[in-house]
């Protein structure tokens, strides 16, 4: 069966073989039940709990009232951003939102045909079918979606061979949401009939902090605004490593202070993590280790970084690159990626190691 979950209960065990094999596991362990509940329990339910992503929910609550008027359902919506950041519970919030349930699931289960005519088909009016890592649904599920988004139809082939015939079979009116890491790796037709279309930022550390202290409430964590702070810096703008970073550290506070979270004891425990000051882990600073000792601070291809770490090139590209360059440790280049002086200093390399002339 493709679909992952119903209703709110948004899991996402199956979602990303990709994320899951990610070394970052080694900070972060597998998701299991108990994960699991976690992240249903901490999980914003409505826009208003929903933190951050300003503009988004701005446009976001014009096109939800406009809808709600209108008695139709949401505009297919598209959206896009690392991992983490917040896709999947925005996909439920808004359906709940719009007083509607959500069917989840992902591309990769949705290798066969009928996986995703099934999925249509079970759709109660005006409900939400999100489709996680969207770009890897392959060409056939598309040319199913294609009528499904425009018209609420789809095409059946009833019998076989020469006597096969097509028949346009309705569908309920649904709103599509499509999450993805990698906006352009879809297809230009696919991503033409989203009406809706955002990208997810990096969260402030203002945000952040907002975010580990509501988390911090829901687990009974007793945590100070410094510490709140400290985790927030040290999580890389991205919510759910510093809700899982809270985890952590609160298994820490227990056992080694007072239970408390202060700045002293986040910072103690992330140090424990091997997470540094900036939030980088064991394979960011291997990265940028590569990209200076061996490569004169490149530009290097993302391929040979893959290569030289072991790792997959996707993790590299959609889970360790993208905050590597919002914070300004790395550049891209055609030529590939390229060590800044900030990498430099940050890992005491001197920066008049630099080779002349490429930044
Ligand atoms: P994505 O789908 O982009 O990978 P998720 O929606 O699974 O990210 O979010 C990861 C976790 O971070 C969720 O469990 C959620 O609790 C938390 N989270 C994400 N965005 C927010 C937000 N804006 N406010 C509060 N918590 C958030």
């Amino acid at each position: 069966m493709a679909i992952i979950s119903e209703g709110e209960s948004l899991q996402k065990s199956d979602i990303s073989d990709n994320k899951k094999n990610s070394s970052r596991e080694a900070v972060l362990p597998a998701e299991n039940e108990f994960d699991m509940n976690f992240e249903n329990n901490i999980r914003p339910k409505t826009l208003d709990e929903y933190i951050g992503q300003s503009q988004l929910k701005e446009t976001l609550k014009i096109s939800l009232e406009a809808a709600q008027k209108r008695n139709e359902p949401l505009d297919h919506l598209l959206f896009y951003g690392p991992p983490g950041l917040g896709k999947t519970t925005l996909a439920a919030v808004i359906a709940n939102e719009m007083g509607s349930r959500i069917k989840t699931t992902a591309a990769p289960a949705l290798e066969r045909p009928r996986d995703l005519i099934g999925i249509l088909m079970s759709l109660k009016p005006n409900e939400f079918l999100f489709i996680d890592e969207i770009h890897r649904l392959n060409k056939l599920a598309e040319e199913i979606l294609y009528p499904a988004m425009e018209d609420f139809s789809i095409d059946r082939t009833i019998g076989k061979g020469h006597t096969a015939k097509t028949l346009r079979v309705p569908v309920p009116k649904f709103t599509l949401v499509g999450a993805t890491t990698k906006a352009g790796s879809l297809s230009g037709p696919l991503r033409d009939r989203f009406g809706i279309v955002h990208r997810l930022e990096f969260y402030t550390k203002e945000e952040l902090t907002f975010i580990v202290k509501r988390t911090a409430g829901i687990l009974n964590a007793k945590i100070t605004e410094d510490g709140a702070y400290t985790v927030a810096s040290r999580s890389r703008a991205t919510p759910r490593i510093a809700n899982r970073m809270l985890k952590r550290i609160r298994d820490y506070a227990q056992v080694k202070a007072d239970g408390i979270i202060t700045s002293e004891v986040a910072n103690s425990a992330m140090d424990l993590l091997k997470v540094d000051k900036f939030g980088l882990d064991i394979t960011d600073r291997e990265i940028l280790k590569l990209l200076i000792e061996k490569y004169d601070g490149g530009p290097v291809g993302i391929e040979t970084i893959a290569v030289a770490l072991g790792e997959d090139v996707r993790t590299i590209e959609d889970v360790y690159e993208p905050y590597l360059l919002q914070a300004g440790f790395i550049s891209r280049t055609p030529r590939g990626r390229k060590a800044s002086p900030e990498a430099y200093r940050h890992l005491g390399y001197p920066v008049s190691s630099i080779q002349k002339g490429l930044f």
